[in-house]
């Protein structure tokens, strides 16, 4: 990694974060924040994808998205938390961009088919759904970013960030079309070539043991719940049939077992993952509550200490004027580029700044 570089990567507001969230994007966050110049999008226009009907839940979950960022660890003195609609060149890049795309290129993605199915939309989705996937390649290059944190279902979005700057490094600003992309930029490319910078954890899989923890399949396990709250959920999850050797009912296959994934993200003593392991694959006396309490306590261990700094966040006008900060900074970066990007695709007419009232 170069010395000082530019990130940005983000959240929908559509509920609460989980520890999903944690181990595939938030911690790499938190640890790139002391080196590079971070830039957090809470990309609430996209959240209208699946929600139009219930603004005022939205703007809610703003505020609690950066909240739990917040608590996370993510410092608004290192990196700016920002608003998606309240940073106009965003949606500008998004205009611009979307001409640049085949549109059965954007229904290719494997990760939008696979949201299309899990979040029940069939064919009753909006014009705006697959937009958003497009609006997410200008989310990034607003800001010229060299790399974006991301568990993996997001790596899909980032190949089409990628072939975006492609093109438009090519046809507006003269890059020759065999260029390496890692020299894009000195060839007159207005952007980078972006790398997805996939976390510790690229899928943490939800307590339906099936599908990717989300917030807005039910399935997670949030910031937000009490330490009951956080057993119960633990308590439910099925580790039936799957688990189980077909040859042999009483020899359950740890991998197989959703637990089994909570037990090595989560638990940090290496002896007892190995103990628990070595007595699951002996067909030992051991049940799924013994290693349930063990992940449970240990995911409450990891977010006790963001409880309490989550309380110190507590005033809705405190974490607004983080955000309003946070967004000046956004927008004094994307202006820049949205003027850099005008002017070579023949739309730079009349340079301006984003002011917000006091
Ligand atoms: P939604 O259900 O609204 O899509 P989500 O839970 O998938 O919400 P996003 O806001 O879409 O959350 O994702 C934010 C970031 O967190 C992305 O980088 C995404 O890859 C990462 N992320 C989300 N869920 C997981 C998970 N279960 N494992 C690893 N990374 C995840
Ligand atoms: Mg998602």
């Amino acid at each position: 990694m170069s010395a000082r570089e530019r990130i940005l990567t983000g959240d929908t507001p559509t509920g609460n974060l989980h520890i999903g969230h944690w181990v595939g994007s938030v911690k790499r966050r938190v640890e790139l924040q002391d080196q590079h110049e971070c830039f957090f999008l809470i990309a609430n226009l996209h959240a209208y994808t699946t929600r139009a009907d219930t603004p005022q839940d939205i703007h809610r979950d703003c505020i609690e998205v950066a909240r739990d960022a917040l608590a996370m660890g993510v410092d608004p003195a290192k990196a700016a938390i920002f608003l998606q609609s309240e940073t106009p060149a965003l949606a500008e890049l998004t205009y611009l961009f979307a001409m640049l795309l085949p549109f059965n290129r954007v229904m290719r993605n494997p990760t939008l088919k696979d949201e299309l199915q899990v979040k029940g939309l069939a064919d009753n989705y909006s014009f705006g759904f697959p937009l958003y996937t497009v609006g997410q390649t200008a989310d990034i290059l607003a800001f010229r970013a060299h790399r974006v944190p991301v568990g993996e279902d997001q790596v899909p979005h980032l190949e089409l960030t990628r072939e975006v700057a492609r093109r438009f490094n090519k046809m507006y600003c003269g890059v020759p079309d065999k260029a390496p992309d890692e020299e894009h930029e000195q060839l007159g490319g207005v952007f980078p070539i972006p790398i997805a910078d996939v976390g510790e954890v690229g899928r943490l899989v939800g307590t339906d043991g099936v599908n990717k923890m989300s917030k807005s399949l039910g399935n997670a396990i949030h910031l937000t719940d009490t330490p009951k709250q956080v057993k119960k959920k633990i308590g439910k999850i099925y580790t039936g049939q799957d688990s189980r050797d077909p040859n042999d009912p009483g020899i359950i296959d740890p991998e197989k077992n959703p637990l089994f994934q909570y037990l090595d993200v989560f638990v940090e003593c290496e002896d007892t993952k190995r103990d628990v392991r070595d007595r699951y694959e002996r067909g030992d006396n051991i049940g799924d509550g013994e290693v349930k309490m063990l992940v449970a306590d240990a995911i409450n261990a990891l977010l006790d200490p963001m409880r309490e700094r989550r309380a110190a966040f507590e005033d809705d006008a405190v974490v607004l004027d983080i955000l309003k900060q946070g967004t000046a900074r956004a927008n004094e970066a994307t202006e820049q580029t949205l003027q850099m990007a005008k002017e070579v695709a023949g739309t730079g007419f009349f340079p301006r700044s984003v002011r917000f009232e006091d």
